[in-house]
């Protein structure tokens, strides 16, 4: 497989979701099998837990996290996922410090990946939520932080990382449709503000149209 981990390098420069048709779906089957994005760097999250029988992943979500808020450096996201927070580093993560929470993805502002969860087990990103009437998304979802806040412009390489991304797990998971995109916002109104206004929808859906259309998917 040529899409080892290479980290801080963008997926998209790897070229990690095949061009051609039967490339993808190979790629979509690993991915299936394995539950983990191979271009992506693993950081064993330990807050997860299995899917309820027979659930697969039907919705994407996408969210925005950035710690300390509105700082792009340092490992303080992937120590909050996997539960190795110093509350002594800065007062905001004696907020936080506690929580158990993770994500199945992380694109940095650099468009690198970083990964917790396997996608086929059940992330603890959600929280409360609904989405169409089903409640409790995070059965049912994946969960892919954009690093970055509510209203702070996102990199061009995170859209380009977003769309790669969802093409292959559109692929792996075909009960994630284009529609069944959405923001944590969406599934969790009132509570959630991410990715916020700085995320712009409709840009992100002509990016993956685009991937998809490339590719043959409808
Ligand atoms: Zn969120």
């Amino acid at each position: 497989m040529s899409q080892l981990p290479i980290d801080g390098k963008p997926l998209s420069d790897q070229n990690p979701v095949p061009s051609d048709q039967h490339a993808l779906h190979e790629q979509a089957q690993r991915l299936r099998a394995s539950g983990r994005i191979e271009a992506a760097r693993w950081c064993a999250s330990p807050n997860y837990n299995q899917r309820p029988d027979g659930q697969v992943p039907s919705l994407l979500v996408v969210h925005n996290i950035s710690l300390p808020p509105g700082q792009f450096s340092g490992d303080a996201i992937e120590q909050f996922f996997c539960n190795q927070l110093d509350p002594g580093a800065h007062p905001y993560f004696q907020t936080i410090a506690d929580l158990k929470v993770s994500s199945h993805l992380l694109v940095r502002r650099d468009g690198s990946l970083l990964q917790f969860v396997d996608l086929r087990h059940r992330a603890w990103h959600a929280g409360r939520s609904s989405f169409q009437g089903q409640t409790e998304c995070n059965d049912f979802s994946i969960g892919i932080e954009l690093e970055g806040t509510d209203d702070t412009p996102y990199t061009d390489v995170q859209y380009r990382q977003l769309a790669q991304l969802s093409v292959l797990i559109m692929a792996a998971w075909p009960d994630i449709t284009p529609a069944r995109i959405t923001g944590h916002s969406d599934i969790a109104p009132g509570r959630k503000t991410d990715p916020g206004q700085a995320f712009d929808w409709s840009h992100f859906r002509v990016l993956l149209a685009g991937a998809l259309g490339n590719r043959g998917v409808t």
